[in-house]
């Protein structure tokens, strides 16, 4: 038995991010990880995904090297197995990193599941793992989410992103996504990209839900553009095993692939249940994501819940929205800062950019035009469309797309939204202005990099009228 200041539960993003700050100012934590310390990002996340996407993109460079002069002699060929393999050493690798630095910064991580038994009679929470029993003055429920799928008949035969980046697995020759959210547009481009025959099916018009509406339509002409098999206003009804494969019957019929993907969402409610949040009258929303105000207290004095697992819900965001890594990350420290080193803030969710992983990559940061719209705003929109300088000499016909949605009455620049190569790297400093409050008469004064796709930004200078 031990008592802590702090015990987290959850050894993912937000969980590492806020004990090993509060142990930096001294405070004595406990960590409790049931799986792997790293959490989704790391271990079937961000990471393998973004390692793989790297691996992809060398099919559509050996094609375009040619162009530049380039005689590559024998039909490059990918060895798969090496791919993940490779992939997962490096996940294990980054996994012992962060072991090493909670150890150095004098966290006690205990690697087993927690949950909570209740409270002492001194208010302090009594945490079962591993068999003992320790307690804590504060606790932090950092415990993420879990991918979901629809009840479907023959859907126990389909996998999701936790095993398609996490275990080692044959290539298929044909594979399958249901959903285009961030997961379904990233795993798909990647296969397709490593030369799998890939469809995407989505129940909409387009991927992307929630995103500009022109970055959804340029998102869809370059997906097709990649050679995705783009099923849209498709809906699976079954899936039986087929062959050596499986069919799947859809609203616009049928697909036959060696793998089917399920990428419909992440619920919080698998993780935050069973963990005894209901005994202690823990308020949470439908879907089992802990409410929090803006400095993630939940309705229970001294618990805190940050990432995946937490409902923003009064600071006028729903429920997913921003379930990314750098704001659970951001989230965690607040509240280390918050109790032990008297620096309370709050995270600007106005301005997170994000990024889809796809071929070609999606960037935004901001609002979107239409939810400028719908906030009251009169806005001015600039647009730009064009093929990359690299596209040239291979004669290819990739495209970029930008737009900078402004508000006409401020010149505020309200959102920036991009698809095209590096638009990850490019709405990253995008971010910056935003978050400082650039106008557009900023953005026109700041001078380019020539020749470069990110320049474009700040030389959009004609409103577009359609
Ligand atoms: P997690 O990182 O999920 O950590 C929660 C941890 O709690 C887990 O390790 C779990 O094992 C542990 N746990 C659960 N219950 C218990 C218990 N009772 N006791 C002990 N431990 C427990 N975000 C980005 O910003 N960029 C990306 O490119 C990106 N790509 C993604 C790709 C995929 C396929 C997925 C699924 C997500 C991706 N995300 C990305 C989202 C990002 O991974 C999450 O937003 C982030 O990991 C959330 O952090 P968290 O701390 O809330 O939860
Ligand atoms: P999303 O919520 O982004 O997308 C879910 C997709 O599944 C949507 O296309 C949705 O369609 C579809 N869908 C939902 N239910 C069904 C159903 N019953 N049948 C068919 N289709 C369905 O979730 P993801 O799983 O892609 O990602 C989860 C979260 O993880 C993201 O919101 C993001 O926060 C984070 N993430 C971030 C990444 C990044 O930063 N690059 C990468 C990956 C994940 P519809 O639009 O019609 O509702």
């Amino acid at each position: 038995m031990a008592r802590f200041d702090l015990y987290v539960i959850g050894g993912g993003s937000g969980g590492v991010a806020c004990g090993r700050r509060a142990a930096a100012y001294g405070a004595k934590v406990g960590l409790a990880e049931s799986s792997r310390v790293g959490g989704t990002c790391v271990i079937r996340g961000c990471v393998p995904k973004k390692l793989m996407h790297y691996g992809a993109h060398f099919a559509e460079m050996f094609r375009l090297a040619k162009g530049y002069g380039w005689r590559l002699g024998e039909a490059p060929v990918l060895d798969f197995q090496a791919l993940i393999e490779a992939r997962n050493t490096e996940i294990q690798r980054l996994n012992d990193i962060y072991l090493g630095m909670l150890d150095r910064a004098g966290v006690t991580v205990h690697a087993d599941r927690a949950n909570v038994l209740g409270r002492t009679a001194d208010g302090a929470f009594r945490i079962a793992v591993g068999g003992a029993e320790h307690e804590a003055t504060n606790l932090l429920v950092a415990v993420g989410a879990r991918p979901a799928k629809p009840v479907l008949p023959g859907v126990e035969h389909t996998v999701t992103s936790d095993e398609i980046l996490e275990n080692l697995y044959p290539m298929p020759k044909r594979l399958a996504v249901v959903g285009a959210g961030y997961i379904g547009v990233e795993l798909a481009s990647i296969f397709n990209g490593l030369g799998v025959q890939t469809s995407l099916i989505l129940r909409a018009d387009q991927p992307l839900r929630g995103f500009d509406e022109d970055l959804r339509r340029h998102m869809t002409a370059e997906l097709e553009r990649h050679g995705l098999d783009l099923r849209r206003n498709t809906v699976v009804t079954g899936i039986a095993p087929a062959g050596a494969g499986y069919r799947l019957d859809t609203t616009t019929g049928a697909i036959d692939a060696d793998l089917v993907v399920y990428a419909t969402g992440r619920d919080a409610l698998p993780n935050t249940s069973q963990l005894g949040l209901d005994a202690l009258g823990v308020a949470m929303d439908p879907l089992g994501a802990i409410e929090v105000d803006t400095a993630y207290k939940s309705s229970v004095p001294g618990l805190y819940a940050v990432g995946d697992c937490s409902d923003h819900a009064g600071q006028g965001l729903h429920s997913g929205q921003h379930d990314l890594t750098p704001v659970a990350i951001a989230e965690g420290r607040v509240i280390a800062e918050t109790l032990y080193n008297d620096n309370p803030h709050e995270v600007a969710y106005a301005s997170i950019p994000t990024a889809i992983f796809g071929m070609p990559q999606a960037g935004s940061v901001g609002m979107s035009e239409a939810e400028a719209r719908s906030r009251g705003h009169a806005v001015q929109v600039f647009k730009t469309d064009f093929r990359p300088m690299l596209y040239t000499l291979p004669g290819a016909a990739n495209r970029t797309f930008m737009k900078l949605v402004v508000d006409a009455d401020s010149d505020r620049v309200l959102g920036c939204s991009m698809v095209g190569d590096d638009a990850a790297e490019i709405v990253q400093g995008l971010a910056i202005a935003l978050t400082a409050g650039a106008t557009k008469a900023q953005f026109d004064a700041t001078v380019g990099v020539h020749p470069s796709a990110a320049e474009e930004f700040v030389t959009m200078y004609q409103p577009a009228t359609g």
